[in-house]
């Protein structure tokens, strides 16, 4: 249940009615949107319940019920996008396309900054690199861990980049979040609600992948599990669900685009590396992606993919990431947008 509030009510009115509602045995969380006030809420009223109880309360101008599980996730309480700004970065802003760009792994000190000085010359604004691997064999490369978290911040700094990592475990929570500027959710770990929960409570950006067969409404309830942390920085990344067909990696699902910004006012974010899993085919399917309207992209990139310790099949060299930023630039034009570029200042 979404409770419009009336404009002309004072912060401590309306924490008098979020009390009355706690009192009620309800939990209301407050929801900002285009300068009108509501109390949205989350837990206490999934039953049948009397809306003329609602309605009647000092202060209410409306009650809409909530058609959908995911509440906080959903464009009918939030109509005003969520953008996530990270420096002088911000995601989800209509006019711009970000770029996320990195090796799936960071294997020396080396190699990420070879990596981060090319993605910055290209256009990317984030440093991705996977320091905890969830690899599908237990003998593959795992990933650096602590040593690679020093080496991938440095290189990040020195080519004023912001950077993204997945954190597979709660144990890695804290090493992650205080060096990392936003935390990634693997598609393995979509439903893990205690790790979503754990990474809410960080109040750091999360990107959060759509696992590998769960569906829109799976995935928003998914974000609705960080963002009742009161943690609103949540973006959602489609990154290719499993298919019958098996000649590509996975399945991009380019429509989860216009779907998922219909359904939620978050962020989406494509990732086109895992979702086909073969290295010429990631530029058209990039290009798709700006041109159904995603607000930024994760590309796997690596100096010399073939020697690379993980998905180097997916992987485009430094001057092949180049070129298809040049290409990606036009198709932003064509859709009234820009790819987001490093200010002057
Ligand atoms: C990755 O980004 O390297 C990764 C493991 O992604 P996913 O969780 O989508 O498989
Ligand atoms: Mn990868």
């Amino acid at each position: 249940m979404l409770l419009v509030l009336n404009p002309k009510l004072t912060a401590s009115e309306i924490e008098q009615l979020r009390q009355k509602l706690t009192w009620m045995g309800l939990h209301a969380v407050l929801s900002q949107d285009d300068g009108v006030c509501a109390l949205a809420i989350i837990q206490g009223a999934d039953q049948q319940v009397d809306m003329e109880q609602f309605i009647h309360l000092p202060g209410v101008v409306e009650a809409i019920p909530f058609q959908q599980k995911y509440k906080l996730a959903s464009s009918v309480t939030k109509k005003q996008r969520t953008v996530i700004r990270i420096g002088d970065v911000s995601i989800g802003d209509e006019s711009q396309v970000v770029v996320m760009a990195g090796p799936c792994s960071v294997e020396s000190e080396e190699q990420i900054n070879l990596t981060a000085a090319q993605a910055a010359l290209a256009g990317a604004r984030i440093l991705r690199g996977g320091l905890f691997k969830p690899r599908t064999s237990p003998y593959e490369f795992q990933g650096l861990g602590e040593a690679g978290v020093r080496y991938m911040k440095a290189a990040a700094q020195q080519h004023g980049l912001l950077t993204i990592s997945e954190v597979m475990s709660i144990d890695q929570i804290d090493l992650l979040a205080g060096n990392i500027d936003i935390l990634q959710i693997g598609a393995r770990n979509m439903q893990n609600y205690n790790l979503l929960k754990a990474v809410g409570e960080t109040g750091k950006p999360i990107l959060l992948k759509r696992g590998l067969s769960a569906t829109y409404n799976e995935l928003l309830l998914a974000a609705e599990y960080i963002l009742s942390t009161g943690n609103p920085q949540v973006m959602l990344c489609e990154r290719g669900i499993r298919t019958f067909e098996s000649y590509t990696r996975n399945t991009l699902d380019i429509a989860a685009v216009p779907v998922l910004k219909e359904l939620s006012h978050l962020p989406v974010i494509i990732d086109p590396s895992h979702g086909v899993g073969i290295r010429k085919f990631i530029a058209p399917m990039a290009q798709a992606a700006i041109a159904a309207g995603a607000d930024g992209l994760i590309i796997e990139i690596h100096p010399d993919p073939d020697k690379a310790l993980s998905d180097g099949a997916q992987s485009l060299t430094l001057p092949q990431f180049a070129t298809m930023m040049t290409s990606l630039r036009k198709i932003a034009l064509a859709v009234d947008k820009t790819m987001a570029h490093f200010s002057q200042s």
